[in-house]
């Protein structure tokens, strides 16, 4: 049945609709690569160094398919709810999914089903999970230890001082290999102080591990200065796709 606007269903754009959004998601993609690209020559990087993981968080499937017509290959999520379904019905496109938010040890079994990627790997047990999984499914995830840069343990993140053990557990487990550190800026410290440290301890990880070379850090309004400070993957969901609606991180 087709309302007065010619759609289909309510859920359903017109291709007017789907062309405006087009438009605008092409428009931030534009944008956020210059950033990238002008981060990069400050500091006398390559471009190819930095890769764009789109945040794709409360976002419909269809902006993600659009990210993935316009040449995107990574797209980070951050709740097993959401995620799980968007992937289910992407499975056919293209693309790296990375799980960028908290994970609960009993959610393993769902996120490990898709993901390519979990950034936020921040206890022993989780690390146990995760492997469990992996191998029972006969997947391989790759897995960034998530540094805690300030002392707010609702944000997550294993203590610095707990992360090369962390990284050894990773790098013994079945089903997983271990990418790199992730971070997230904590509130109220400048991010280029906090990524120093990050960068500090990504280097106490690759002495051990020479192959964990990925720094996930930087989000759409600090992404220059985790690029200054070695980021190789930045996370940009309202740079590139607007604002969400609040309350939703
Ligand atoms: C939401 C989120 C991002 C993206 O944040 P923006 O400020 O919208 O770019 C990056 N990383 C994590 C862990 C997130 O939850």
């Amino acid at each position: 049945m087709r309302d007065r606007s010619g759609r289909d269903d309510p859920g359903t754009k017109t291709r007017r609709e789907t062309q405006v959004r087009r438009d605008e998601i092409a428009a931030g993609l534009a944008e956020v690569d210059e950033r990238i690209a002008a981060a990069c020559r400050a500091v006398g990087r390559d471009r190819g160094e930095v890769t764009l993981i789109a945040v794709t968080k409360t976002r419909p499937a269809e902006d993600v398919r659009i990210l993935a017509e316009l040449g995107v290959r990574d797209v980070g999520e951050n709740r097993d709810q959401e995620a799980a379904p968007k992937a289910a019905e992407l499975a056919g496109l293209p693309l790296t999914w990375h799980f960028v938010g908290q994970l609960q040890t009993n959610k393993a079994r769902s996120v490990v089903a898709y993901a390519d990627v979990i950034h936020s790997v921040d206890r022993v047990r989780l690390v146990e999970a995760i492997s469990r999984e992996a191998v029972r499914q006969g997947r391989n995830v790759g897995c960034l230890i998530q540094v805690a840069l300030d002392d707010d343990p609702a944000r997550g993140g294993a203590r610095p001082a707990d992360v090369p053990e962390l990284a050894d557990e990773v790098a013994l487990a079945e089903g997983v290999w271990l990418g790199g550190v992730m971070a997230v800026a904590p509130l109220g410290e400048e991010p280029a102080k906090a990524f120093a440290r990050l960068r500090e301890v990504a280097t106490l990880v690759q002495e051990q591990h020479p192959r964990a070379t990925m720094v996930s850090a930087g989000m759409s309004g600090d992404l220059a200065e985790a690029i200054a400070h070695g980021a190789t993957h930045v996370r940009v969901g309202t740079a590139l796709l607007g604002r969400r609606k609040p309350f939703v991180r």
